[in-house]
């Protein structure tokens, strides 16, 4: 599981950061790619990565300024010309549909795979057996929305050997124990299962916000995660700028880090007011709150970790 930032800058491109674009890279873990808005020109940034666009699976949009979803129409698509052919969900704020049935429709473009578009509400809004997302509101002028990536937990792998050892066939047997039932043998012993799987595989936490304020629900979806995303458009001491234009700066983005008892914390969406050299010291102002800080930068990739 990685995150690889395709675009960090804020409001509109430059030539150092592309517009907002992030992909959540789950290709190990379900041979997919799920992609967090979609900023102009995402598919130029693409086309200088190993990102393959068919591998898109969900679009999740946080929210509906231009800088996040410029791009969307020209990726849905080219994915479709470079031969994709499976399903792609988005979601996003209500307007959503509207944005891309207007933008596909007026091009007369037509796509070879099916497209579902949802327009969210707050809570659970995708789960399945590997991987929940939980959207919440920020506050953000607009509606914006955050996203919780939760990765479920995996039971351990199963120690066949010692199974056998304990007499135990292979068989459907072996299964049932895979899922955590105890069994009773014919000699009368019973196996428990947690004698013969290996250690739990704790799922990990991922949270993606779109642009807001210093807000409650920031903290609620940040909440333990192995990694928050979070924007951090001005520098600290810049609060008063920040609020006006429904931004954070970067104490604000690691005070919230800071809260949510997050392990890493990468801020993103930095104005272009501040060139390279003044990144290290964004960086520094977070980490006087929430040292594990790192800054994005385009095309920068960050691992996550199995705990
Ligand atoms: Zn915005």
């Amino acid at each position: 599981m990685d995150i690889f930032f395709l675009g960090t800058g804020a409001g509109m491109p430059a030539k150092l950061r592309n517009v907002t674009a992030i992909a959540l890279k789950l290709l190990e873990e379900r041979g997919a790619v799920w992609l967090f808005d979609a900023g102009e020109a995402t598919q130029h940034q693409i086309l200088h990565t190993s990102i393959k666009p068919r591998r898109i699976e969900k679009i999740f949009i946080t929210h509906l300024h231009g800088d996040h979803i410029y791009g969307l129409p020209g990726l849905l698509s080219s994915r479709s010309f470079q031969g994709g052919d499976t399903e792609v969900t988005v979601y996003g704020p209500k307007g959503i549909k509207e944005f891309i049935h207007v933008s596909l429709s007026l091009s007369q473009t037509y796509l070879k795979y099916p497209l579902s578009v949802i327009e969210i509400s707050e809570g659970i809004i995708f789960e399945d057996d590997q991987f929940s997302v939980e959207a919440r509101l920020l506050d953000h002028g607009i509606p914006s929305y955050g996203y919780r990536v939760v990765e479920k937990d995996r039971p351990g792998t199963l120690l066949a050997d010692k199974l056998i050892e304990a007499g135990v066939q292979p068989g459907p047997i072996f299964k049932k124990i895979k899922n955590g039932e105890a069994i009773t043998l014919d000699d009368g012993s019973i196996i428990e299962p947690h004698h013969f799987l290996g250690p739990e595989q704790k799922g990990r936490i991922v949270t993606i916000l779109g642009d807001t304020r210093f807000c409650e629900n920031a903290i609620l979806l940040a909440k333990n995660a192995d990694l928050l995303v979070h924007e951090a458009t001005f520098s600290k001491g810049e609060e008063k700028l920040a609020s006006d234009y429904f931004h954070s700066t970067t104490h604000q983005a690691a005070e919230i880090a800071r809260e949510a008892g997050c392990k890493q914390l990468c801020l993103t969406h930095i104005s272009s007011r501040y060139d390279r050299n003044d990144w290290k010291e964004l960086v520094d102002e977070a980490k006087e709150i929430f040292p594990n800080t790192d800054i994005s930068e385009d095309f920068k990739e960050i691992n996550i970790p199995l705990n």
